[in-house]
């Protein structure tokens, strides 16, 4: 679903670092409202002792951010395009949690690419380059992570 109307967040990288105490053990966790609640909660369970799934990683610096496993969807789709006000367009996919990025800032409500969503910018928690959004609405919180600054890895080998 591509919601051109929608615009939103241009996430200025040189803001992302303005900042960092304010954002300092404020990962996502999902403790407001989860959509489907003890799955989510053992998501977090299932990252932490990778179990199963493919790692998602920070493109620049490969920090794991999230897993495969924790791929959702709004509006019946895993990938959105959406463009900002400025014209950039950007591809992201959504995950029900992002454990290893880091929320910036204020939450906002005006132009969301998501109604009835609040957004705030996402950053690498380790690189603290900018990733994606964070969204909040009605049924809890949601990741929508830029595809050409991630990657996916195999779930060896993590650290
Ligand atoms: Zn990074």
């Amino acid at each position: 679903m591509i919601c051109s109307a929608g615009i939103s967040p241009g996430g200025n990288p040189a803001e992302t670092t303005s900042s960092p105490g304010t954002v300092a053990g404020n990962c996502l966790d999902f403790n407001g409202k989860p959509a489907t609640g003890s799955r989510l909660a053992n998501l977090a369970q299932d990252q932490r002792a990778q179990a199963r799934g493919r790692a998602i990683r920070c493109a620049s610096c490969a920090h794991r951010i999230t897993s495969t496993d924790a791929a959702t969807r709004r509006a019946g789709a895993h990938r959105h395009t959406f463009a900002n006000p400025a014209g950039l367009v950007f591809v992201i996919l959504l995950f029900g949690s992002a454990p290893g990025a880091t929320p910036l800032g204020r939450e906002h409500t005006e132009f969301t690419w998501f109604p009835d969503h609040t957004w705030q910018v996402l950053l690498c928690g380790s690189c603290h380059r900018h990733l994606g959004w964070r969204f909040r609405g009605p049924h809890g919180l949601f990741a929508g992570l830029v595809d050409d600054r991630i990657v996916m890895g195999s779930s060896h080998g993590d650290h």
